[in-house]
Formats: C-alpha cells, sequence, structure tokens
C-alpha cells in the first residue's frame, strides 16, 4: 500500500508526523492508500518554503506568469482522461462528472490566463492641481486554501488560478479523502514552468489547517466545506484579523410551476438531484411542486425515471452515479432516510440495502424519494449530501418561495415555469445566492462568482470571477505630485529597480 504525502519546495516530502488517514476505493470498499496527516512543523516548513518563493514569482510580470497559466491549461487538457481516473477512483464519481470536476476547473484556470487586465488599477489624472491618483492590486503574499473531499479537481483550481496568477504562494490543504488529484495539479503546474515553492501542498486534519490559520505569514484563508466547519474557521482567521472567504453546506430546492416543461423539468431534476450521488454542494435534494397537479404528475415521472436510473462503479460508462465517499458517509445518509419515515414523510421510493453485484462492500446507495416532507422536519433542515430527493408540496408560488428563502441555507435555487414574470419575480426576490431560471444547477461560469448566503458562506466576497482577484490582492492607492521647481534629481538617492 502506497503512501500520499506532502508536495513541499517542488518534490515530494519524507511525512515525518507519523500520523495517518485511509485511503478508500470506495467502488470496492476498500483501503487503496494512506496519506500523512501533517504536524505543525511541517506546515511551518510549508510556509517557510513558500515565503522564499514568493517574492521572485510576484516579481515576475503578469504576461509571463499568465504564460505558465496558459502551459498549465495545455497540459491539463492533454491529460484530462488520466486525472479523472485517478479522481473517480478516490472519490466514487463516474468518469464522465470527473471530467466535469476538471473542466469546471480548467475554465478558472483559463479566466486567470487574464491576469494582465485583470490586474490593471484605475488612474484619475488632474485629481487636484498638479495631482494624479492611480491604483494597483499587488498580492498578499502567502495564501492558503481548505478544500472539500467532493471536488478534488475544480475547488482547488478555484483558488490556485486567481491566487497564484495574481502573485501569490500558495498552500493548499485538500481532503484526506480524496488527496491525489491536488499533488497531481501541483506536479503538472510546476512542469508548466511554476517556479517550486510558490504553491504547496501539505495533507492534513484539523491540526493542520489550525497551524496554517494561525501562522502570522498567512495572510488569507480560502475554505469551502461543511458550514459547522466554515463558521470556526471563519471565526478563528478572522479572530487573527486575516481575510476569509469559507463556504459552507446546502440544501438546494427545485420549485416547479404548473406551466413547466414537465419532461425536461424531470430530466434535470433526476440529474441534479442523483448525479454525483447527491454530494455536490449545488445539487437539487428538495423539489418543491407548486399545486396537487403538478405535484401528482410530478412524483408518478420521478418514480419512472428513478427506476431506469442505473447506479454503478466509477468505470461504468453507462452508470448515471457511483459511490458514495465512505462507508460513514453512506450510514449517515441511511441514518437521514430512517429519520425521514420517523418524522412522518412518505418514503416513496428507499435506497437503502442497495447492492451491487460484484462490489457489495461498495459504499453505494441507491436512489431514495420523499414525498410529503415538512419543513419541521429536521431531515428537511439538515444537509444530506447523497442521493436522496425531498418532495415538499405547496399550493402557490408564494409558499414555495418561503421554503428556500427562509432556509438555514441559501447556496442555490431553481426555479421551472414558462412564465417570465413570475421566474423574474422569482429571481428578485428568492434569499438565496445563485438562482437558476429552467436551469437545474446554476453554477456561474468563470467571469462570474460563486458564493452562497446564509449559512451556505461566511466572508464578503466570492470565488473566482473579478472576486476572486479581489480575494487575492490588496489594493494601494498614490496620490502624487511633483514638484515644479528646484532640483529634478537627487544623484546620491538609491533608487529600486522595478
Ligand atoms: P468537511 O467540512 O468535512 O471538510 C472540508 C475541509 O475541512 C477538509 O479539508 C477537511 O480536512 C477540513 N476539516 C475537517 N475537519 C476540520 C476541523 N474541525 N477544522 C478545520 N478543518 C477541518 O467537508 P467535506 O465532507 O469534505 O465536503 C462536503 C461539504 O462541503 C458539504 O457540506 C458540501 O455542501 C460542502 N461544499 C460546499 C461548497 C460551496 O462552495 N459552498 C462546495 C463543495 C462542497
Amino acid at each position: 500500500m502506497h503512501t500520499i504525502t506532502h508536495h513541499i519546495a517542488g518534490a515530494a516530502v519524507e511525512a515525518t508526523s507519523n500520523r495517518y488517514s485511509d485511503v478508500y476505493d470506495p467502488n470496492t470498499g476498500r483501503v487503496q492508500a494512506r496519506v500523512a496527516l501533517a504536524s505543525e512543523a511541517e506546515v511551518e516548513h510549508a510556509i517557510a518554503v513558500a515565503k522564499a518563493a514568493q517574492p521572485v514569482w510576484a516579481a515576475m510580470n503578469p504576461q509571463r506568469r499568465a504564460r505558465v497559466l496558459f502551459e498549465f491549461k495545455r497540459i491539463l487538457d492533454d491529460r484530462m482522461d488520466e486525472l479523472a481516473r485517478l479522481l473517480s477512483s478516490e472519490h466514487g464519481k463516474v468518469l464522465a462528472d470527473s471530467r466535469g470536476d476538471i473542466l469546471r476547473g480548467l475554465e478558472v484556470i483559463e479566466f486567470a490566463c487574464g491576469i494582465p487586465h485583470l490586474l490593471k488599477g484605475e488612474y484619475s489624472a488632474a485629481a487636484g492641481t498638479g495631482i494624479d491618483v492611480y491604483s494597483m492590486r499587488q498580492p498578499l503574499g502567502i495564501v492558503a486554501g481548505i478544500t472539500p473531499f467532493n471536488f478534488p479537481a475544480m475547488i482547488p483550481l478555484w483558488m490556485m488560478g486567481p491566487a497564484i496568477a495574481s502573485g501569490n504562494a500558495f498552500i493548499l490543504k485538500p481532503s484526506e479523502r480524496a488527496p491525489s488529484v491536488p499533488v497531481k495539479l501541483a506536479q503538472w503546474f510546476e512542469e508548466a514552468g511554476l517556479p517550486a515553492g510558490v504553491l504547496n501542498v501539505v495533507h492534513g486534519d484539523k491540526l493542520a489547517v489550525d497551524a496554517l490559520i494561525d501562522h502570522p505569514d498567512v495572510k488569507a484563508i480560502s475554505f469551502v466545506g461543511s458550514s459547522d466547519i466554515a463558521q470556526s474557521v471563519y471565526a478563528r482567521a478572522s479572530a487573527k484579523g486575516k481575510r476569509v472567504q469559507a463556504m459552507g453546506g446546502a440544501k438546494n430546492h427545485g420549485i416547479v410551476l404548473p406551466d413547466a416543461d414537465l419532461d425536461q423539468t424531470v430530466l434535470d431534476i433526476i440529474g441534479a438531484a442523483y448525479g454525483s450521488a447527491g454530494e455536490r454542494c449545488m445539487a437539487l435534494p428538495v423539489v418543491v411542486p407548486v399545486g396537487a397537479k403538478t405535484a401528482e404528475a410530478l412524483r408518478e415521472r420521478l418514480i419512472t425515471a428513478i427506476d431506469g436510473l442505473r447506479v454503478g462503479v466509477s468505470t461504468d460508462t453507462e452508470a448515471q452515479y457511483g459511490p458514495v465517499v465512505s462507508a460513514a458517509h453512506k450510514a449517515r445518509i441511511n441514518s437521514y432516510i430512517a429519520m425521514g419515515v420517523e418524522e412522518g414523510a412518505e418514503l416513496v421510493v428507499d435506497g437503502r440495502g442497495f447492492t451491487l453485484q460484484g462490489h457489495e462492500d461498495g459504499f453505494f446507495v441507491g436512489p431514495t424519494l420523499f414525498d410529503h416532507v415538512r419543513p419541521e422536519m429536521k431531515s428537511y433542515q439538515d444537509e444530506i449530501f447523497g442521493p436522496v430527493l425531498q418532495m415538499v408540496r405547496a399550493e402557490t408560488l408564494d409558499e414555495a418561495m418561503a421554503y428556500p428563502s427562509q432556509h438555514a441555507y441559501g447556496n442555490g435555487v431553481a426555479i421551472f415555469t414558462r412564465n417570465g414574470q413570475a421566474a423574474r419575480a422569482f429571481a428578485h426576490s428568492v434569499e438565496v445566492g445563485m438562482v437558476g431560471i429552467n436551469v437545474p444547477i446554476p453554477v456561474p461560469v468563470a467571469y462570474h462568482s460563486f458564493g452562497g448566503w446564509k449559512r451556505s458562506g461566511f466572508g464578503d466576497l466570492n470565488q473566482y470571477g473579478m472576486d476572486g482577484v479581489r480575494f487575492y490582492t490588496k489594493t494601494k492607492t498614490v496620490t502624487q505630485r511633483w514638484p515644479t521647481e528646484g532640483e529634478l534629481f537627487d544623484q546620491s538617492l538609491v533608487i529600486p529597480r522595478l
């Protein structure tokens, strides 16, 4: 069994902490590797390496930095299938979803290739007599990212793209459950020309995260994961005076109006609820039909569509989704299904007990459907993060809109309708950060930005887009006036070259 270790200063680093975590193949349920969990000393070593490398990288002009990103993009394009296979082997998502995971991250790298333009400041000539004012964006120095298991390529790339392009050194602490892809990304970035030490990957748990947050040389923390941890990371890093963005969990609703194109809507909901085994922060685990007629028609079609779903191993190209990430997560999902039953929701399709022949120990959960779910139920309020779809019936659009608006999470929401006025009013008023109109998973493109509201996001700036550039840079504003008389240049001055 091999050990996955840290990537620091351009090389694999022998772990010294003697603490490890098992990495599973979710298809078989077997341990396939172990990953080192860093000690404080190992985190400090990565920070020292980053500190030495960052000034040289920041001094390189932005166009030259962008060329490294262009080359990195080319490598990722060429090796997409290799990376997708590695991703699926630790995460369990099917290969098509792994490719999607990489592609959505790659789009952020493409956006960050425009860094010379994105870093341009503002200039005001003659703001006063003989006075000009200009601003520039400068890198923060060393910044760190902490990422979840469910998008091992996309989310690290959301952070790496703008952080590195802006001239920072970046330390990534990826999920210990899917640690191999981030190491590959670091190796390929260096193959593309990134100087060693600018991008370091340190594996670990809370100890490593706290060491990064507490270290005075780390200037910003970007976190994506579950809400309780996001909130505690946000509180701890803010208390240290750091810039922090912390994205949390989700419980996204799909509102279905009576005039929706029901065939397309069912296809969309099935893909968004069960795709990637529901392990997406932009999944649609709640559907809210408006009116009894819509609810009955939707329910009937959902049951038929679920019947046709194929669950398989991640290399099965016919499968719609694969196993969930761990045995513990499978047990947690099953316990939420039991909770829903106890709370009085109607279990229409039960995914517990699903097994795949030849893969009996794999972490599979069959597609599950609940009807007559009520907002006071804990199984509705909590994020389940599995292939479980809950139907909450509403009588009016106002009632339907109140469910996502009053929910503790506010990541994404979708509405399915042909009525432009209704959709427009909904998009304007709903208390959720990302809205889809006949689009089930409204993850914004790379030149917009990604961020939820309420318990789905702590901090002011979103991930990627211009917010990403703002997050990883600080603005300096210069107000200048030049003397008009006297000595113009003092020969004794030593002026540094920029
Ligand atoms: P998680 O919160 O368990 O872990 C996220 C990261 O935090 C990992 O790197 C983990 O090692 C680290 N961590 C774990 N315990 C910690 C602690 N006590 N202190 C500090 N760090 C700690 O999340 P996960 O299970 O890996 O990912 C799934 C969650 O992430 C879901 O809740 C999902 O909705 C959320 N998510 C949110 C977004 C978003 O953009 N809003 C995107 C993807 C996933």
